[in-house]
């Protein structure tokens, strides 16, 4: 098959979890946001969170402040899936976040609204529970334990650079530049080409607006 397929996590990823959950976590501490560090930890440790307490936030911060709706993007996010998607790439969203056994209608219905508000190019998404792979021929991934698992069974990851994940080695991207850049090098060797946008052309991130006339 001539087609580069990239598997593209959501939280820590694409959106950025942390910054959304911070605000969160101040408002209903009623703490300044600058005491919350954003050098997290996986577990938010650094916040006097253990497993169940992170979990019950988690859970407040989805439904009573509909966090995965409001959330921001990650820099470039829109731009650089938009290039690799007029390029060939077939891009694949992939997300966990269907793990907790509350809520699934709900985080379904504004994680699809905010892919489409935050003009974010996919052909399929992946809801996804136990198994850490779907079929990608890369995977774009922040949670370590995913970029372990997947790795473990042959997969290439790009792991999205996360204060939680430094202690893993191999490819890593910081910027969706960064990694533009590596998909760039790994389509190029599965498909013999690559044809990247130039740079200075409509990215068409607005796209999606066009075409809705908005
Ligand atoms: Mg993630």
């Amino acid at each position: 098959m001539n087609e580069f397929v990239i598997g593209v996590d959501l939280d820590g990823v694409c959106a950025d979890y942390t910054t959304a959950f911070r605000r969160i976590a101040a408002m209903e501490w009623d703490v300044q946001l600058e005491s919350l560090t954003t050098e997290v930890s996986w577990d938010f440790a650094e916040w006097g969170l253990d497993r169940e307490s992170f979990l019950e936030l988690h859970r407040t911060s989805v439904q009573d402040h509909r966090m995965f709706r409001n959330m921001p993007a990650i820099d470039g996010v829109s731009d650089a899936l938009w290039r690799m998607s007029d390029a060939g790439v077939w891009i694949r969203i992939v997300t966990h976040r269907l793990v907790t056994n509350w809520g699934h209608a709900l985080i379904v219905s504004d994680t699809v609204d905010w892919l489409d508000t935050h003009s974010i190019p996919y052909r399929d998404i992946c809801f996804l529970g136990r198994k850490p792979e779907i079929e990608a021929d890369a995977y774009v991934e922040d949670a370590p334990h995913n970029v372990e698992a997947l790795r473990a069974r042959g997969n290439t990851v790009i792991v999205f650079d996360q204060p939680y994940n430094r202690h893993l080695d191999g490819l890593r991207a910081s910027t969706w530049a960064e990694v533009e850049t590596v998909v760039s090098e790994l389509a190029a060797k599965k498909v013999g080409s690559f044809a990247n946008q130039l740079p200075g052309v409509d990215a068409g991130s607005d796209r999606l607006g066009r075409n809705q006339n908005l």
